[in-house]
């Protein structure tokens, strides 16, 4: 934080792609740096948290600040940034700022820029206004067009070690800590999707998916209140664990498992697997869509007893 933040207050680069995983503490790193670029009175590199700019940041009515982003209140396919959303962000970075010392626009994902936009935004990236700095954030560097990437400072949020996360996820007194972990694929700064009791039902449904553990799950984890996400997530992984104990490796995610799924993965019919997890797949694409969450999850459910012969 602190070597950006000198970067910015000394106005090294005007575009700053901040890159790494979701849960690597992007999200985190951005707004504090956002907060300290736009702060009048800024001590040790940090924001002081007490002006009106501060005030103004906190309450998420900053006049200097612009978010340049998709419209997430539209269809998913159209979750693009329009030309007409950079024209408007020209026109900001031309006017002049209000309280801060300098204006900020920030793409929280870069990759929503399509072709249109991304030409459209080129010019004004490499020649921002001064005292106007892009944020750009990304978790996939890779995807981006190399015309954006090469007129940003670049900079990568490293993945933790195994032990710094955990000892991260336990300053915050998690349940199964261990479990969520590994589950988050070592990223510590998750919410863990279910509470411990229905970590625990879920678990034993999937050992013992027997008709009447099926209702009592539905019954007690409606999708509506979880997010039907949550639970293909967790059914996916599961089954993609199946897989791995079948080959004879140790379950990644339900380590703790890995013996019991050695004694269901004989029982299992191939066929009837690959045609769910290809269901399932296809359900998390429209996972977020108002559809009967409660009955499809039954469905999932009751096909995942049916893969047992
Ligand atoms: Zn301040």
């Amino acid at each position: 934080y602190l070597s950006l933040a000198a970067n910015i207050q000394k106005r090294n680069f005007g575009a700053l792609l901040l890159h790494g995983a979701a849960n690597s503490g992007r999200a985190e790193l951005t707004n504090q740096l956002i907060q300290f670029a736009l702060c009048q009175s800024p001590q040790d590199l940090q924001a002081c948290g007490e002006c009106s700019s501060c005030i103004l940041w906190s309450e998420g009515n900053h006049p200097d600040i612009m978010l340049l982003a998709g419209d997430n209140s539209e269809e998913r396919k159209s979750l693009q940034i329009k030309v007409e959303q950079v024209r408007e962000v020209i026109d900001f970075a031309s006017k002049s700022r209000h309280l801060s010392p300098r204006k900020i626009i920030h793409l929280p994902d870069a990759l929503q820029l399509n072709l249109n936009s991304a030409n459209a935004l080129l010019k004004i990236l490499e020649e921002p206004a001064p005292n106007c700095i892009f944020i750009l954030q990304t978790n996939n560097i890779n995807k981006l067009l190399p015309t954006i990437k090469s007129r940003c400072f670049k900079y990568q949020l490293a993945h933790p070690t195994w032990d710094e996360a955990l000892s991260v996820v336990r300053e915050n007194n998690l349940d199964n800590a261990e479990f969520w972990l590994r589950y988050f694929n070592g990223e510590p700064l998750f919410i863990p999707p279910f509470e411990s009791y229905e970590l625990v039902q879920l678990k034993s449904a999937l050992l013992r998916p027997s008709i009447d553990a099926i209702f009592a799950l539905v019954k007690e984890l409606d999708p509506k209140r979880v997010g039907m996400a949550h639970l293909l997530d967790f059914m996916l992984k599961w089954l993609s664990d199946l897989l791995l104990v079948r080959q004879g490796s140790d379950a990644s995610y339900f380590v703790n498992e890995t013996e019991a799924m050695q004694k269901l993965v004989v029982k299992i019919n191939y066929d009837k697997f690959f045609n769910l997890q290809e269901d399932m797949v296809f359900l998390t694409l429209w996972s977020e869509h108002p559809l009967n969450h409660k009955l499809q999850f039954e469905n999932i459910l009751f096909k995942y007893q049916q893969i047992y012969v």
